[in-house]
């Protein structure tokens, strides 16, 4: 795959899907910063495994839903390179109970960590971008924010806002080139899925087509193709890496 762009920035980082994202990142070549909001040495052991292979890395840490921190952030990633050519809102949580026991600071923290964050980056690098007249955002959706799922009405309405939200984005960059999409992971092997009990693990592999959770890999490697040259004319898509689960 081929990138015109020199970095990239990874928020939340340093573990599951955002640690895979930044490594397969800096294998094509990118310079990758990485975010991360409570775990330095887990960021600082990424930085080291990617020089270590060659690459070029930076760790930086706010937290994504504090919007100065991460205005901040973004302006010393392009103080120090001149340039963000890259972002990829990987950062979020979950927070799952019945609606009908779910209180509302449990629907906005977790909508202002998936979403409100997304949308902070996403306008942020739109500013720079549009400038250099290049660059290119993948949203890390989910499944969920395509199908709806018992006990996370909190998380599908972030992740399904974060889908309609990259659209939009799609739109208001496409005149200077600036491209918005989303990958909408279904079950992924990660400390996030490794709170489901086996049983309910079970469950869910029984109805994955390719009869396994994916790999943070399996997700790296789409969001490096949205990313890149490979992918230019395409926008505001929303590509879906879940074993076939919703078709
Ligand atoms: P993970 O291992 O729990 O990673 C989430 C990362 O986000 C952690 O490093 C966490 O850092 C960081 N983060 C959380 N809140 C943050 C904040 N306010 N500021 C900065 N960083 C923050 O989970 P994952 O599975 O890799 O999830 C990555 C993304 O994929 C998430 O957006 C998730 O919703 C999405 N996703 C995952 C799956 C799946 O099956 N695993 C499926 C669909 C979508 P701290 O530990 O410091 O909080």
């Amino acid at each position: 795959m081929k990138f015109s762009g020199k970095n990239v920035l990874v928020t939340g980082a340093a573990s599951g899907i955002g640690r895979a994202v930044a490594k397969t990142l800096a294998n094509y070549g990118l310079k990758v910063w990485i975010n991360y909001r409570s775990r330095p040495q887990e960021a600082d052991s990424l930085k080291d495994e990617i020089e270590k292979s060659g690459g070029v890395a930076a760790v930086i840490k706010f937290d994504v839903s504090d919007e100065d921190a991460f205005v901040e952030g973004i302006k010393t990633i392009f103080s120090s390179d001149g340039e963000l050519s890259y972002l990829v809102n990987n950062a979020g949580i979950t927070n799952d109970k019945l609606a009908i026991r779910m209180k509302k600071e449990d629907f906005t923290k977790v909508i202002d960590i998936n979403l409100t964050s997304a949308f902070i980056g996403c306008r942020e690098a739109l500013k720079i971008m549009s400038k250099q007249r290049f660059g290119s955002v993948v949203n890390i959706s989910s499944i969920v924010g395509e199908t709806g799922n018992a006990g996370q009405v909190n998380y599908s309405a972030s992740k399904g806002g974060l889908i309609a939200m990259s659209k939009s984005f799609a739109q208001e960059g496409s005149a200077r080139g600036i491209r918005f999409n989303c990958v909408t992971p279904g079950f992924i092997a990660t400390e996030m899925t490794e709170k489901l009990s086996d049983s309910v693990k079970e469950q869910y592999t029984s109805k994955i087509p390719l009869k396994r959770f994916g790999n943070p890999k399996d997700i790296a490697e789409a969001v490096a193709f949205l990313l890149s040259d490979s992918s230019a004319y395409i926008t505001g898509e929303v590509l879906k890496v879940n074993g076939g689960m919703y078709m």
